[in-house]
């Protein structure tokens, strides 16, 4: 599905039209939420009509339309028709994308000074904080411990992100662009996985919301690094404010 946040990342509230409704969930003609996916948490926000406002709840996707999910009884979804105003909300979208970018500086480190060990697992929360899995069958916790200093420096460099589309095939051919064993992006109706790159650092498919340049995140700490099985190496981190 083409998320109109991909296109439109700095929109967070959008005039639009209710195209389908049922008992507690409408589909919009565009919506600027991101439904979740890849370790990303779903935004939260509100949608608003003339003469009323409801939370938004959660997602479904079916039969390629984005349900959002409304905190209301069915006789009020009825009045949520025609002309309505989409409101991300501005506080969870900045902590997911500051955590989200920040997870791909950690993760072109991993990548680049692990011999380019994968992502198992990925998952960030609403408190700030996120933890990364990684194949890392032999390696000292101090050495990825290490990693804060110039994770920061990357993230004080400012580096900008680009975000281009390639066939899948291109994709899957290209070592390290599929960084993840247990997540991968959905391809679009045409074929294509979204690339995600942090010029001269690192490219890899994503499909989760971003900054548009290292420098909006705020620095961030390493929290706890864990040994999960033998290959697997748990490291949480969070952002510092
Ligand atoms: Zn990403």
């Amino acid at each position: 599905m083409h998320l109109y946040c991909h296109d439109h990342p700095e929109t967070l509230t959008l005039e639009t039209t209710v195209a389908d409704a049922r008992p507690g969930k409408v589909v919009l003609v565009e919506s600027p939420f991101y439904p979740g996916g890849g370790g990303q948490m779903a935004d939260r926000g509100v949608i608003r009509w003339t003469g009323g406002e409801v939370k938004v709840t959660g997602f479904e996707v079916s039969a390629g339309k984005l349900w959002h999910l409304i905190d209301a009884p069915g006789e009020v979804t009825g009045e949520v028709t025609g002309a309505v105003e989409a409101v991300v909300d501005p506080d969870f979208r900045r902590k997911m994308r500051q955590l989200h970018t920040s997870s791909h500086v950690l993760n072109a480190l991993v990548f680049q000074q692990f011999d380019g060990a994968l992502v198992t697992g990925v998952q960030m929360a609403e408190d700030g904080t996120a933890r990364m899995d990684f194949d890392i069958p032999a390696a000292d916790n101090e050495r990825l411990r290490a990693l804060e200093a110039p994770i920061n420096d990357l993230i004080r460099q400012d580096i900008p992100l680009n975000f281009v589309y390639v066939p899948v095939s291109e994709a899957q051919a290209t070592p390290g662009l599929i960084r993840s064993r247990s997540v991968a992006p959905p391809p679009t109706p045409d074929g294509k996985i979204r690339i995600v790159e942090i010029v001269g650092l690192d490219r890899q498919a994503c499909g989760g919301t971003h900054l548009a340049s290292t420098g909006g995140s705020v620095p961030i700490r390493l929290l706890k690094i864990d040994n999960k099985g033998r290959h697997n190496r748990r490291i949480r981190f969070g952002l510092s404010e």
